[in-house]
């Protein structure tokens, strides 16, 4: 089956302590679209400008991405900016500069409202509604969000709660929306604002999902080098729906290979800058990884 991705189309400009790689094919949804087309047919929704280079357009097919919900706009694509410090887990957004994304409105075509597997990368959650709202009973929704949108559109975002299976955030944003400084016990205050599957991801640490059948976690794949951590979350995400859409069984034990399988793709994220690693991925590649991360976990 087939996965929607709406999300950011972005040109990002990325500064490590060691390089600097200005414009690159960047957004959240570029990185969980390439992700998810490694398990299963993509849909992409988003927008980018005139500037955008026609090479990206071409990767993008490369992957089998629909490309039929991607807006082209007079102006400028959406430009993000960030800077990492040694310690690549901190980093400072430099620029964001929204360009063709301000007046984004995510009209779906018509092929695309029923598609049953949904995912609503990191966007405002306006648009995220917006999106859901044009939607014909989709089988499975997963959003994700930034803590922007905690601190601008929190109400929104508690509106789309409700709407949705399942929720990805990051720990720092679960304790910022729950005001609960116990990972644990702030899963249990999200399940009660709506998600039945609350997925938290701890970087270098790996993730965990909670669901009615319990809990369930996923280490993080020791690397011991990581160029660029830019998309990791989204790559972990699409990789995680991109799995559930491509399987047939139970959800939930769904859910649980899928978290391994996001793990492995957000892992080689990491390790080139952009999307420069994932694109040359092959789905080999992806299961002999996930081979080499279930030994380190057996005894
Ligand atoms: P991550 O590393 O998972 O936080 O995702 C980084 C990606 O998010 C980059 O490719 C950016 O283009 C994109 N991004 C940064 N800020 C925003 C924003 N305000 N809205 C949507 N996407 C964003």
């Amino acid at each position: 089956m087939s996965v929607l991705v709406v999300g950011s189309t972005a040109l990002d400009s990325i500064k490590t302590p060691y390089r600097e790689n200005p414009r690159l094919l960047g957004g959240s949804a570029s990185h969980a679209a390439v992700a998810a087309s490694f398990f299963a047919p993509v849909k992409l929704v988003g927008i980018v400008g005139a500037d955008f280079p026609k090479r990206y357009l071409q990767l993008y097919r490369r992957h089998g991405i629909d490309l039929e919900g991607l807006q082209v706009a007079a102006g400028k694509t959406f430009h993000w900016a960030g800077e990492y410090e040694v310690n690549m887990n901190n980093r400072r957004t430099l620029k964001t500069e929204l360009g063709v994304f301000e007046r984004f409105t995510p009209d779906l075509p018509h092929a695309y409202r029923r598609t049953p597997f949904v995912l609503l990368a990191n966007i405002a959650p306006a648009l995220q509604h917006h999106v859901l709202d044009q939607m014909t009973r989709p089988k499975f929704v997963v959003a994700d969000t930034m803590d922007l949108w905690l601190n601008i559109a929190r109400a929104d975002l508690l509106k789309l709660l409700r709407r949705i299976d399942a929720v990805v955030l990051n720990d720092s944003e679960a304790r910022q929306l729950t005001k609960e400084d116990n990972i644990i016990a702030a899963t249990r205050k999200i399940h009660r604002l709506g998600p039945k599957y609350v997925i938290v991801k701890k970087g270098e640490h790996g993730a965990i999902l909670s669901s009615p059948g319990g809990m369930f976690i996923a280490p993080a794949f020791p690397l011991n080098k990581v160029v660029d951590p830019t998309g990791a979350g989204d790559s972990f995400v699409g990789g995680l729906i991109g799995y559930l859409a491509g399987r047939k069984g139970p959800l939930e034990t769904n859910l649980k290979r899928g978290m391994i399988y996001g793990t492995i793709v957000a892992s080689f994220c990491c390790e080139g800058f952009g999307l420069n690693r994932t694109t040359k991925l092959t789905r080999a590649a992806i299961d002999q990884r996930v081979n080499q991360l279930q030994a380190l976990t057996r005894i």
